[in-house]
């Protein structure tokens, strides 16, 4: 079967990754761990389906979490190496955390000076999160290095005098971005903390690197890495989410109405608010096989979610013939931060999640019901 004619087969609304596209990536991403010694870890905040852990397991060197859960899921569904950063660490969860993950990572040197016994104690890796105040990015939320910001420390607030029993930098400043913005921000972090960096095991390059994109310059990456490993004798590590499963996913959902009041409203049974929050949030369009820009075919349509809230719209769409009741949307590159976002608001199911596998089936691997709703409400 082709992907095109699995599209049909699938109860909507539902999610499916194609195996084919993901092993890809995992290619790409591996040529860089061979080609250079760095190590790459799937940020699980982006990706965490983990019944494909075992596939991504065979090529990438492990997982990095943003907090418990994820730790606990990358450790008992990949097992291989564990990081993780935390802006910070609760209390009554360190002593499980430690237990999970090899390498931890702080966010400031109160948290480092509160829990660096305990950490030592259970002989992991600690590292600390440098802010190099190096914005290359317009997204003001996914900047962390936007001014006043709490993600990292900067020059000003680095502790030299606390620096014993660290042994790793980490950075994270980038999203979906091309390698000249990590040359431009490695030049920062050398700058500002190269003279750390000759005592430190290991720098890891946080994530945001769109390695795995048509127009990415993987030879420039590979150069940014050897530099830093020859400089500084450390381990590259890098944490890509979105770069891992990028354009490997969709988002499969039915016409389920259309109403006209002024502007053609195409009603889906997906749902912007609850399925694909980040075209809200962030905001972006989505792209859908076979449609246009508003305009650029005969038909145009404002799609939105069968939910109340008005704002649930992914966009207006064009179409080569006019939509009706029962077609399929096809929503493009919906693995990344979209399972992982989702949401049942207004009482809506989640999306079912398939696999379309290397041997080109089908496999559904999940399909929530009113208990998923339910359990978090009382
Ligand atoms: C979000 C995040 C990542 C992954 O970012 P992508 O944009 O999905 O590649 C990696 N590391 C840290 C610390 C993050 O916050």
């Amino acid at each position: 079967m082709r992907i095109n004619d699995a599209f049909f087969e699938l109860p909507t609304p539902c999610y499916i990754v194609d195996e084919e596209r993901l092993i890809k990536n995992l290619e790409i991403l591996d040529a860089v761990q061979r080609r250079t010694g760095c190590h790459i870890l799937l940020a699980q905040k982006a990706f965490s389906m983990f019944s494909l852990y075992p596939l991504i397991g065979k090529y990438l060197s492990g997982t990095t979490a943003s907090g418990l859960f994820e730790a606990r899921l990358g450790y008992e569904e990949m097992g291989k190496e564990n990081h993780v950063f935390s802006t910070a660490y609760l209390e009554n969860e360190f002593d499980q955390m430690l237990s999970l993950c090899d390498h931890i990572i702080f966010n400031s040197f109160n948290q480092w000076v509160k829990y660096k016994d305990q950490a030592l104690a259970a002989g992991r890796s600690c590292g600390m999160r440098i802010n190099p105040e190096c914005s290359t990015q317009e997204h003001a939320i996914y900047d962390p290095c936007a001014p006043g910001s709490r993600m990292g420390v900067t020059l000003k607030q680095f502790k030299p005098e606390l620096l014993k029993g660290l042994e790793g930098l980490h950075f994270h400043t980038l999203c979906e971005q091309n390698a000249d913005a990590l040359e431009e921000t490695l030049k920062a972090v050398e700058d500002q903390f190269g003279c750390y960096l000759h005592q430190m095991k290991w720098l890891n390059f946080g994530g945001g690197h769109h390695i795995t994109r048509k127009d990415y310059d993987v030879e420039k990456l590979i150069a940014c890495i050897k530099h830093i490993q020859g400089k500084y004798k450390v381990k590259v590590y890098l944490e890509p989410g979105e770069a891992v499963a990028l354009d490997t996913g969709f988002l499969v959902s039915t016409v389920l109405d259309i109403v006209d009041n002024g502007i053609k409203n195409a009603i889906l049974d997906a749902s912007a608010a609850c399925h694909m929050p980040d075209v809200l949030e962030m905001p972006y369009r989505p792209e859908i096989i076979g449609a246009g820009l508003a305009g650029e075919k005969p038909f145009t349509y404002r799609l939105g979610g069968a939910t109340c809230l008005a704002g649930d719209i992914m966009g207006d769409y064009s179409f080569d013939r006019q939509l009706k009741i029962g077609d399929k949307l096809v929503f493009c590159d919906m693995a990344i931060y979209s399972m992982v976002k989702n949401n049942t608001f207004n009482g809506m199911n989640l999306p079912s999640i398939a696999i379309f596998t290397e041997a080109k089936n089908i496999r559904m691997v999940k399909q929530f019901g009113y208990e998923d709703f339910k359990n978090r409400l009382s």
